[in-house]
């Protein structure tokens, strides 16, 4: 139910009946959604998948219809936040299709607990599934129904709960690897990403739960298809994917090589997409309050301060600047003198950092 077939051309994704995203736009976007408890929401999807079957014992007939409204109502929500994530916003998301299996089989059950005599009609969709009989009690053609019923209950509930997995796999694992990649605030060269990916697989070894991992959902299927998007067709690989969580590991590691990458901004947290131009540790976000500044603009200013408060020779040259440039203003020096000091300051600051000049040297020399 959450399969899709996709085409990847260099950094562009094409998403069957949705268009066409750039590499990793859908990883970003699963990075960036505010879920509510994953884990709390994984919990009850087990709990589903173990309790929604035909009822056999006593006690799961008496509370199947609480059971089977309980979980109406949960995946009803699943439902809401699927249809607000891409792909799926832009694909026609089935609601209501617990509902329409349960209807398929409403003839295994009863809408209510009354005894009605025989000019009762029972409505065309039940709301509620009371059971009448036990498994047992099942003519040949109601229990293969029932057994139907039990397998299409089964893939449904495996659906969701994968669906779920593959979220919890982008905000922890997914999320943590690419914090490793982008220790050092800048694009990885092929070596570089491969030691990360080592280090990365050798930190999960041993860990026993697949969301857990670094790895594909479901099942996939890659052929080659030649398409015409442009203005000539050029191969797209095309593949098919059982889950979100295949998708989004293949076009993971595609960005991985292609340089687009989603990183989370220094200033508001927030993630973004790298898109293989200039590396920045900031988004183009406009901040709050401030209309024309972006989080890169702040950014940038932010990271030089922060440079220059942990570099003391650096700092000693931006005073020097700004003392040598006041006088400038207040027409102490002229301009030629005020290049001519500023070209000075350039190479006592180089000597500085080459040891040619001791520091106490260095800040005596650039303030003359
Ligand atoms: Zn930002």
């Amino acid at each position: 139910m959450f399969g899709l077939t996709a085409y990847f051309y260099k950094n562009r994704t094409l998403v069957e009946g949705a268009g066409q995203y750039k590499t990793n736009e859908i990883l970003t976007a699963y990075l960036e959604y505010d879920f509510p408890d994953l884990k709390d929401t994984l919990d009850k999807c087990k709990e589903f998948e173990r309790r929604l079957h035909y009822p056999e014992r006593g006690d799961e007939n008496i509370e199947f219809d609480d059971v089977i409204q309980k979980a109406f109502m949960f995946y009803d929500r699943l439902d809401t936040i699927i249809e607000e994530l891409p792909p799926y916003d832009k694909l026609q998301v089935k609601r209501n299709r617990l509902y329409n299996i349960m209807n398929e089989h409403k003839y295994l059950f009863n809408n209510d607990q009354e005894n009605h005599d025989s000019n009762y009609y029972p409505p065309d969709f039940y709301d509620h599934f009371y059971t009448p009989s036990y498994y047992d009690d099942l003519d040949a053609d109601m229990y293969d129904s029932a057994l139907q019923l039990n397998r299409k209950l089964s893939e449904i509930t495996r659906d969701y709960r994968t669906f779920v997995e593959d979220c919890i796999r982008v905000k922890k694992v997914y999320a943590s690897f690419l914090e490793m990649l982008h220790k050092g605030n800048e694009y990885l060269n092929a070596k570089e990403t491969a030691d990360f990916y080592r280090c990365f697989l050798s930190e999960q070894e041993g860990k026993l739960i697949t969301y857990m991992k670094l790895e594909q959902s479901g099942t996939m299927s890659e052929t080659f298809v030649p398409l015409n998007l442009d203005d000539d067709y050029v191969m797209y690989e095309k593949y098919k994917f059982s889950t979100i969580g295949g998708f989004l590991y293949i076009d993971f590691f595609k960005g991985l090589h292609n340089h687009f990458l989603p990183r989370k901004c220094n200033m508001c947290g927030r993630y973004f997409l790298l898109e293989a131009t200039a590396y920045s540790a900031f988004c183009t976000r406009r901040i709050k309050g401030q209309r024309k500044k972006t989080c890169r603009d702040l950014g940038s200013r932010k990271t030089y301060m922060d440079k220059v408060n942990s570099d003391p020779i650096l700092l000693t040259y931006t005073k020097a600047y700004k003392q040598h440039y006041a006088r400038y203003l207040k027409k102490k020096m002229t301009q030629a003198e005020f290049r001519e000091w500023a070209d000075h300051a350039l190479v006592l600051r180089q000597r500085a950092y080459d040891k040619g000049l001791s520091f106490e040297e260095y800040e005596i020399e650039i303030r003359k």
